[in-house]
């Protein structure tokens, strides 16, 4: 069996035994195992400061873009073959797998591009100089400088690819070197990343190291120029903020975590509409797309009680037909959950789901390996279907909510998620969308608005956007990364500036 390497202090070492498996998830058997025992993460964290950084912030922006430019286009040349790692490991459909690994190839050549226009500097400044007085000799000026020290990325297993280079994309460019620790599960398809980059000698010393395994002590050798950006369950992101040596350095963690997204579709929708016909087949793809293992999936369907019926009936028509199985074969639409942990996960989620609200549909799987039907249920309940708002089951699993259409009780049940990371909105009617928009917004990170005049022009509920923030609050971890420029500013420090113009002007340019 393949016995993975942590990529650390610039060469791949192997951790100590007992070994964690890693499975294909499509047959059940295990295909590599991977330990971190041993490792010296200490060190590490060290190498990362004393070499990666200076070479770092050593480059201007074109040329951290020009980095990224390279990795993004290595990605890209060895799609096919990467896409055959990823079906291995987390039994991808072609077009799954696609979604992270193109999805992270592009959010590289985007941050490449931001990279080209910030140009020659090596830090920003932030706003207008600021005068206080008559005199211009003394001003005030507010700079952005790369921290020294090491961005931690800590990732979920649903999307090794995508995961592993958003989160690089936006700490390299800022200036920042980066110890990357993928969710164990599947970790195969980012150290395939990791060694093509290595293998056409694209990352200077110091800069990238991969962790592969358990996070063992890594968290004891945090320190107080270091951020840590985290992706998985809201309870390991817990973990994390309470860690001692995180309070102690007042270590900046940004979390993303559980989301029970939601869709809302308004009063002003026909039946068999465009916009109707559009919200079901989004809502079919989001529950069958990575077999629901999307951070930003969408569970819970609030429509109106005139039109649930009819949702229901096309929603279970669309279920009926997705062909589950081998995710080699051309024809199938739903692969395996990523592994047998994942799998006994959804399957309790699902058992729990049941006691609460009606089983409308439940697709049959197939006998061997991890995979579960895409399961869809009903609550009359609302506002007080419990477990609904409050669980997030990680599989092709959705419940429809019908409501009464008012924008007051569709903001009360899209808040009562308790903070999500995506909300999709269907209608046309602008008096009732400013009153939702406006009222869901604190609620959610990211609003996605369907109407009659787009409804063939969108970036589709599960696409995260690398130009527009990724991250929710409360539930979904208050967190928030990409937005273009903004994804930087995690790992710049903002310093207030005083003094002599002469001297500001010599040193900030
Ligand atoms: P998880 O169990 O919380 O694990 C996430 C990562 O944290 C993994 O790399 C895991 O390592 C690591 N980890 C676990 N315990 C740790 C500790 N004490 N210290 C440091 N690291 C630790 O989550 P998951 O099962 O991988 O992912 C599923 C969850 O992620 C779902 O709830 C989903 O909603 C959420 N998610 C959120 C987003 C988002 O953007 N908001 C995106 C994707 C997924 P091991 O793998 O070695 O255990």
């Amino acid at each position: 069996m393949l016995t993975l390497a942590s990529y650390l202090r610039d060469s791949w070492q192997g951790g100590q035994d007992p070994q964690t498996p890693l499975y294909d998830p499509t047959t059940g058997t295990p295909i590599a195992q991977t330990s971190t025992r041993g490792l010296d993460l200490a060190a590490a964290l060290a190498h990362a400061r004393a070499v990666g950084g200076p070479t770092l912030r050593a480059l201007t922006f074109a040329q951290r873009g020009e980095l990224l430019n390279q990795l993004s286009a290595a990605i890209h040349g060895a799609r096919d073959a990467l896409i055959d790692v990823s079906r291995q490991n987390m039994g991808t459909t072609r077009s799954d797998a696609k979604f992270d690994i193109d999805g992270a190839a592009g959010t590289l050549a985007f941050y490449a591009n931001l990279g080209k226009s910030l140009g020659d500097r090596t830090f920003l400044l932030d706003g207008e100089a600021i005068r206080f007085s008559r005199s211009a000799r003394f001003l005030g000026q507010h700079i952005l400088t790369p921290k020294v020290g090491v961005a931690i990325h800590i990732n979920a297993f649903n999307f090794p690819a995508w995961n592993l280079c958003e989160k690089l994309a936006t700490a390299l460019l800022a200036g920042v070197p980066v110890l990357a620790k993928p969710g164990t599960a599947t970790a195969l398809l980012s150290v395939k990343i990791v060694e093509l980059w290595l293998e056409k000698s694209l990352v200077p010393p110091g800069v990238l190291q991969l962790l592969v395994g358990s996070a063992g002590d890594l968290l004891d050798h945090v320190g107080p120029q270091d951020a840590i950006v985290f992706t998985g369950s809201g309870a390991t992101g817990q973990e994390i903020r309470k860690h001692p040596a995180v309070i102690a350095h007042s270590v900046p963690v940004n979390v993303e975590a559980d989301s029970i997204n939601a869709i809302v579709l308004a009063p002003d929708v026909a039946e068999g509409s465009d916009l109707f016909n559009m919200a079901v087949a989004e809502i079919a793809r989001e529950i069958t797309q990575k077999a629901g293992q999307k951070c930003t999936a969408i569970r819970r369907i609030f429509v109106p009680h005139a039109l649930a019926d009819a949702l229901k009936a096309e929603l279970v028509a669309r279920l009926a037909d997705v062909q589950i199985g081998d995710p080699a074969l051309d024809r199938t639409q739903l692969g395996p959950l990523a592994g047998p942990s994942q799998q006994r996960d959804v399957l309790a989620g699902i058992a729990e789901l049941g006691k609460h609200a009606e089983n409308v549909f439940a697709g049959a799987a197939p006998q061997g390996g991890c995979f579960v039907g895409p399961q869809l249920f009903w609550s009359n309940a609302g506002l007080d279907a419990a477990y609904v708002h409050d669980h997030e089951v990680f599989g092709p699993v959705a419940t429809v909510l019908p409501y009464d259409g008012s924008a007051q009780l569709a903001v009360q049940l899209v808040a009562r998620g308790g903070g999500g990371l995506a909300t999709s909105v269907y209608g046309d009617d602008q008096a009732w969308a400013r009153a939702v928009l406006l009222g869901i917004a604190p609620w959610t990170g990211r609003i996605y608005w369907a109407s009659s005049k787009v409804f063939d022009q969108g970036t589709g509920h599960g696409a995260v956007m690398p130009a527009l923030v990724h991250g929710g609050p409360g539930k979904a971890g208050g967190g928030e990364e990409l937005g273009g420029e903004r994804g930087l500013r995690f790992y710049w420090q903002r310093t207030a500036v005083q003094g002599d113009v002469q001297i500001l002007k010599a040193v900030l340019g």
